[in-house]
């Protein structure tokens, strides 16, 4: 590996302040945009940082224009988020690296995972989504800070939320938009289902034994009038094994709670 760099001619890329190589780095080193094993890219002995050529593509410009961020250019940061920012992306919430995209209007970051995945059509985090079980219209994201209360758990978030355009005033955390409507969780001999909202009532969470506001959503049974759980609660990985009843199991409850 060290002769084939000595080989190499370097090259200076507007996206890293050190003259990179292009070369096969096997899987020694993870792709800073990707986190794939390397492989043929541009890399940097001094900073031991690869980026695949493919990857390096969204750094064509030093301006792109986002849908994520549609108000304004965004332009490209190499030496991680400004100091007035609180060095996440504003979308998917995780730290920013090195890279990111920024808009100094709005003081947005867009670190490059989420850049990445628009570039490559991958839509992890959809503009839009439709036919979700926590509500019946299209929800469209947010893409920014911005403090709201969940609509689906009750609980506060900070940053780039799905809202209903049509009811206005709905929210839901990315991850809350898509839950499950009929689900089997370990504490409940009976299957419970999402209800928005859980209705008037003194409730107390089956799981964390937690009061529940009622104006939001949760997860009720239909067989015991008291019991009920909170989105979050009912959905946690050591209550829920992750999978989703179809609708046509409600009709087929009879059969199934005769065991
Ligand atoms: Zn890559
Ligand atoms: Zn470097
Ligand atoms: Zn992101
Ligand atoms: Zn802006
Ligand atoms: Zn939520
Ligand atoms: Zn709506
Ligand atoms: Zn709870
Ligand atoms: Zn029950």
């Amino acid at each position: 590996m060290v002769d084939a760099m000595c080989s190499q001619a370097k090259l200076n890329m507007p996206w890293h302040y050190h003259p990179l190589l292009m070369l096969d780095v096997g899987d020694h080193l993870l792709c800073v945009i990707c986190g794939l094993p390397g492989g043929y890219g541009y890399c940097c002995p001094r900073c031991r940082m690869m980026v695949h050529e493919k990857c390096v593509s969204v750094f064509d410009s030093p301006e792109i224009t986002h849908h994520f961020h549609a108000g304004h250019s965004l332009k490209l940061l190499t030496q991680g988020a400004p100091e007035y920012t609180d060095a996440t992306c504003h979308v998917c919430g995780k730290h920013v690296g090195n890279f990111l995209y920024h808009c100094d209007i709005c003081k947005f970051n867009l670190d490059m995972v989420c850049v990445v995945q628009y570039h490559k059509h991958h839509k992890l985090i959809p503009v839009e989504l439709s036919n979700m079980k926590v509500h019946e219209h299209t929800l469209t994201l947010i893409p920014k800070l911005i403090s709201f209360v969940c609509d689906a758990c009750g609980t506060k978030g900070d940053r780039s939320p799905y809202v209903c355009l049509e009811c206005n005033l709905m929210f839901f955390h990315q991850k809350c938009a898509h839950l499950p409507r009929v689900i089997n969780v370990n504490r409940h001999d009976h299957r419970v289902s999402y209800k928005y909202p859980l209705g008037r009532g003194e409730w107390r969470c089956g799981v964390c034994l937690e009061d529940i506001d009622w104006s939001y959503g949760a997860y009720s049974c239909s067989d015991c009038p008291n019991y009920a759980i909170h989105s979050r609660c009912a959905t946690g990985d050591d209550v829920w094994d992750g999978k989703s009843l179809m609708e046509y199991l409600k009709k087929s409850k009879t059969s199934s709670h005769s065991r």
